[in-house]
């Protein structure tokens, strides 16, 4: 026996703040950790900035997350609102503001700041951590309802009538999380979301994809073709060209998606370089260009609105020479060129993969678990949040908002299995 009620899993955002409010709530609580260390993925996020949450209210950011996310977020988004989480970091001491695509940061600008103090405060609530105790296997006692048995290595096995499994999933492996919690899900029966890299770059081996390396585009609205029938998701968010093919927000928020499609399905990916100006005007502006004396170009018409490296691209993709004049266009081709600027085609072939992926898509079913408390059904004591359940938002604090508010959610209802308070 451990002398624990709960037994955490998983010393992550999620893992730390269950933990915090389990022991808050009155339940002796030790987190077990893999690795070295607590909050690796924190330390490492936002370029060591970490964007910890979103300046949006808790329904439009449950709305990122889908239908099915939306619908089982919507309470634990209000329950540890993005707001609160500002507060409540700002009372451990780390004091935060807002930035660009919505995102807050912390004001020193530290991720080691977010995660000291989220690790101290759990601490100082009395629950323990320890480090380089990975979970291996979880049995769930028969007959005894709600009991439970972690086998670590070494000799003595951990019991405990409340598990709360926080482990993250299988992104960026270098950082301890190799998806060792679907193995536990599915021993339980459980039903799993096939796991999926997410926010991730996208892969492509045009050449003048990569060619364009270095280039950015910061407003620019992505869309991405689905299955048959279904709309097209978009997403409008900066882009950037690299060596290995795109990357930025946009393209890393439609990531998932695309590896939904399957390792060697066609991607269809199109972005609308000036998501501000509609076809008519453009369709205007290249008339009036036409009538300009001197037979300037066609591609004036994008003169400071697109990168000067673009243009090659942009005419290949409709067929006009870069040197034509507005003039000379016929119709068809001005109806060409206006459809490259809306709907440039991005050669796409898939993404980088689970490396390079900062969140999993995929995990356990939502329906299979109560949102109000993280329990799983049918398994007395058996809680799971995080990165480890079938939710994963776009860029923007989304991620980690997801896995404070579902980590509150278990350490709360686990507490209170106990207490009964
Ligand atoms: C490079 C990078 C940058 C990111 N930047 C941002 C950002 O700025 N904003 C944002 O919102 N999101 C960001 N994310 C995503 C964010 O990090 C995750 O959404 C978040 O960490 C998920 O929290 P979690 O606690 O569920 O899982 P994790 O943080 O992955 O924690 C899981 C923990 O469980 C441990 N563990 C795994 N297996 C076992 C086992 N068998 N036994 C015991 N312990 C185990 C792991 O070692 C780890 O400590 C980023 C991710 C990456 C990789």
């Amino acid at each position: 026996m451990t002398g624990h009620d709960v037994v955490v899993v998983g010393a992550g955002a999620a893992g730390l703040m269950a933990a915090l409010e389990a022991a808050r709530g009155g339940a002796r609580v030790l987190v077990i950790e893999k690795t070295p260390r607590a909050g690796t993925k924190i330390l490492a996020s936002g370029g060591t900035h970490c964007n910890l949450t979103t300046t949006l209210e808790p329904r439009a950011a449950a709305r990122l997350f889908g239908k099915q996310g939306e619908r089982f977020l919507r309470g634990p988004f209000q329950a540890l609102s993005p707001k609160a989480l500002r507060e409540a970091f700002s009372d451990w001491g780390v004091p935060t503001r807002s930035a660009p695509l919505e995102k807050i940061f912390p004001v020193s600008g530290r991720a080691r700041d977010v995660r000291d103090a989220l690790l101290q405060v759990t601490l100082a609530a009395g629950a323990e951590v320890r480090y380089d105790t990975p979970l291996l296997e979880l049995v769930q006692q028969e007959g005894s309802g709600s009991s439970w048995t972690l086998r670590c290595p070494g000799d003595e096995d951990l019991e405990a009538s409340a598990v709360i499994l926080a482990a993250g999933g299988k992104s960026y492996p270098r950082t301890g999380t190799t998806g060792d919690g679907y193995g536990w899900l599915q021993s339980l029966g459980l039903p799993l979301v096939e796991p999926r890299p997410s926010l991730v770059p996208l892969r492509s081996n045009a050449h003048w994809v990569q060619e364009l390396a270095g280039v950015s585009l910061p407003d620019c609205e992505l869309f991405l073709q689905q299955a048959k029938g279904e709309p097209a998701a978009r997403r409008r968010r900066p882009l950037l060209f690299t060596h290995r093919g795109l990357s930025g927000p946009g393209p890393m928020d439609l990531s998932g998606r695309i590896s939904a499609l399957g390792d060697h399905a066609q991607v269809d990916l199109r972005a609308d370089l000036l998501p501000d100006i509609d076809r008519e005007s453009l369709r205007d502006e290249l008339l009036a260009l036409a009538a300009q004396p001197g037979r300037p170009g066609a591609t004036r018409l994008l003169k400071g609105k697109v990168p000067r490296r673009l243009l090659g691209p942009i005419c290949a993709a409709c067929d006009i020479g870069p040197d034509m004049a507005a003039a000379a266009l016929t119709r068809a081709q001005r109806h060409g060129l206006i459809e490259a600027i809306k709907r440039l085609p991005l050669p796409v072939e898939g993404t980088l993969g689970y490396d390079q992926a900062e969140v999993t898509a995929g995990g356990l079913a939502l329906d299979a678990l109560d949102s109000r408390t993280m329990q799983v059904h049918g398994h007395e004591g058996l809680f799971v949040c995080g990165e480890l359940l079938d939710l994963d938002g776009p860029i923007g604090g989304l991620n980690f908002q997801a896995a404070f508010s579902t980590g509150y959610m278990a350490g709360r209802a686990a507490a209170r299995s106990f207490t009964g308070k």
